[in-house]
């Protein structure tokens, strides 16, 4: 998507280890105009694939996720990274953090995943794709299936995507990065 790849390229800034930092526009600071294009980007990239339900995972997948969510007119759940005390019916699974560099464990309630449920899994980075198989697992436990999976920036080179569509999801990414050495954004052809 040129919009955002332009947006990238004006305001994204490269860390050392393959780090894109989108902290004035994404991750801290967020522009509700770019989301909402890029929401409906999805929308259209998903159209006629019979999804009930949009899932994410806190935080920073929960802004592009209820937008996605408001205008295929659908539900949003997300993922939460504590479990909380008060949560009964709680599905389980551990994901590594690839900025963290550690496992973490994460939740959801059965109330709000079930064997009905046809899901668009939506996030904001695809890196290894450690969040992604997060949710293949608690999507596999609750007995639903994933209709696709749909990331605002996909960094190529750390083989996530690949994975994941070699496992036969469909995957879609606004931003394709091929590489980010010596601090260059060089985008997918
Ligand atoms: P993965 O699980 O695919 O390895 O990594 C995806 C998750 O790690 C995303 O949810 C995102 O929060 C974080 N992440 C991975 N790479 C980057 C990056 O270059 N920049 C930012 N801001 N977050 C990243």
């Amino acid at each position: 998507m040129e919009l955002l790849k332009q947006r990238i390229l004006q305001d994204g800034h490269c860390f050392p280890g393959g780090i894109l930092k989108v902290d004035s526009f994404i991750n801290h600071q967020m522009d509700p105009m770019l989301m909402y294009q890029m929401a409906e980007e999805f929308s259209r990239r998903f159209q006629g694939k019979n999804i009930n339900k949009i899932i994410t995972i806190e935080a920073s997948g929960i802004a592009p996720a209820i937008l996605v969510g408001y205008i295929m007119q659908l539900p949003v759940v997300f993922v939460k990274k504590k479990i909380p005390s008060t949560m009964e019916n709680v599905l389980t699974t551990k994901v590594y953090s690839f900025t963290k560099e550690r496992d973490y464990p994460v939740c959801v309630s059965l109330d709000f995943l079930s064997s009905d449920d046809h899901l668009l899994f939506i996030d904001d980075f695809l890196a290894h794709g450690n969040a992604a198989m997060g949710i293949v697992d608690l999507v596999k436990q609750a007995g639903a299936t994933i209709a696709g999976m749909g990331f605002l920036i996909e960094k190529v080179f750390q083989g996530g995507g690949d994975k994941l569509r070699k496992m036969g999801y469909h995957v879609e990414s606004l931003a394709m990065i091929d590489s980010l050495d010596d601090c260059q954004i060089k985008f997918h052809e």
